[in-house]
């Protein structure tokens, strides 16, 4: 039988600022749950919304618009913060352990940690290439790498390759040209390599052509059913032998679990994410929570890996830490089965998909930049 709390003395962690996380501190901030302890571990002091990161490296935010500071979040929600990352979770003593060396007890705890990027073990990738996740560290090296490319002596191409053709490999490998274009680097060139037979998995064919088209416009070279066997200083080795040099190179091939689940011992999918019911608890483990990325539903496992999902956890995952602590009915999470998604070129204009159709133009990017602002408006208060 699950104990009653009355929320009077239940102490609550959260691990992770994440998209569900955040939102969990501000609907708690308008509806505390009365004399309940809650506790916010996070090893950054700010999350980074993705929705607006392809516009970072476009230029066309600031690297603060895209972040969310959890401490004011933290501290308006009545929450202790805890900076340091979690190392374990021993679900069965309900202990939390930070890196920092905290210990933390709970009643009920949820995680929001996000995910990795796959395929790092390759030989040479962490040595050479900018992974996309942690987002936080892509932030940090793209003025580093725009400092490199006005460098570049006259007359020399720069070359920047992107391994991972999904939707932010697309992104990423726009908004890098428009953004070397913009800054005068004389020849960029850029490559996109996919393992599958075509860019874009899961997207309709017809936001395929457009993306094909832009491509073939600009010269960017899309390399398909091409899987990459390792890395070196300055090239790509291919496992058809072939190679490709280049003088950036990003690594956006989807996502990966931290190891945090396995090394704690919790049930995981194959990727290594945590496992858990509809109604997002951990498989075995009705007091702990796991939300965006880092859970996989067993019900729904194909679900994407998108921040769309954690943003639309976060009321849900609330209302269900409520409900546990009063004894309460949980809800089961649905996940939409259709999304609206919006890449963002670079160029002042995004492409979108929604229910099989696509569009583009700069009335798409006007559209992704309200929506993304408004998200983010919803998390900015005076620190
Ligand atoms: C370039 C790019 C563009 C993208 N664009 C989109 C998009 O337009 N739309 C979309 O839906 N998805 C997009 N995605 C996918 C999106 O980034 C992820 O799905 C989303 O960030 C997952 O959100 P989350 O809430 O699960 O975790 P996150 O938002 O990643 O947050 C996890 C938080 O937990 C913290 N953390 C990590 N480990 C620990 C630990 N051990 N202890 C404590 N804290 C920890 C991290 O610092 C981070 O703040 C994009 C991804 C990339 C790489």
């Amino acid at each position: 039988m699950r104990p009653m709390y009355s929320c009077s003395n239940a102490r609550v962690v959260l691990v992770g600022g994440g998209h569900a996380h955040v939102q969990v501190l501000r609907f708690l901030e308008a509806d505390p749950l009365p004399g309940a302890s809650l506790t916010l571990v996070s090893n950054e002091t700010a999350g980074i919304y993705s929705g607006m990161v392809p516009g970072f490296i476009a230029g066309q935010y600031r690297g603060e618009e895209t972040e969310i500071d959890v401490r004011p979040l933290a501290r308006l929600a009545g929450a202790e913060l805890v900076l340091s990352p979690v190392t374990r979770i021993d679900a069965d003593r309900r202990l939390i352990t930070a890196a920092n060396g905290a210990e933390l007890s709970y009643d009920v705890a949820s995680v929001n940690i996000g995910s990795t990027v796959a395929g790092l073990d390759l030989p040479g990738v962490r040595e050479h290439a900018i992974p996309t996740r942690p987002i936080a560290r892509l932030i940090e090296r793209i003025d580093g790498l725009l400092a490199t490319a006005r460098a570049w002596p006259a007359g020399q191409s720069f070359r920047v390759v992107v391994v991972g053709g999904g939707s932010a490999g697309v992104e990423v490998a726009f908004t890098v040209l428009q953004r070397l274009t913009d800054a005068g680097v004389p020849e960029p060139r850029l490559a996109l390599v996919e393992s599958r037979a075509e860019i874009l998995t899961g997207y309709p064919a017809s936001l395929v052509r457009r993306v094909r088209r832009r491509a073939s416009r600009l010269g960017v070279e899309l390399l398909c059913e091409r899987r990459v066997a390792a890395v070196k200083e300055t090239e790509v080795r291919l496992e058809d032998g072939s190679s490709l040099p280049f003088d950036a190179l990003f690594w956006v091939t989807g996502a990966w679990s931290h190891p945090l689940f396995r090394d704690s011992g919790l049930p995981t999918d194959e990727r290594g994410f945590v496992r858990t019911q509809s109604t997002l608890q951990v498989e075995g483990h009705d007091e702990l929570f796991a939300v965006g990325d880092c859970g996989t539903m067993t019900e729904f496992p194909d679900t994407p890996k998108a921040g769309v999902y954690s943003v639309r956890q976060g009321p849900l995952v609330t209302e269900n830490l409520r409900a546990f602590l009063a004894g309460e009915a949980l809800r089961a999470y649905r996940p939409q089965g259709d999304f609206l998604s919006l890449l963002n070129m670079g160029d002042g204009t995004a492409m979108g998909t929604k229910w099989g159709l696509s569009f583009e133009g700069r009335w798409v990017f006007r559209l992704k930049d309200r929506i993304d602002r408004e998200f983010m408006g919803r998390f900015q208060v005076d620190s």
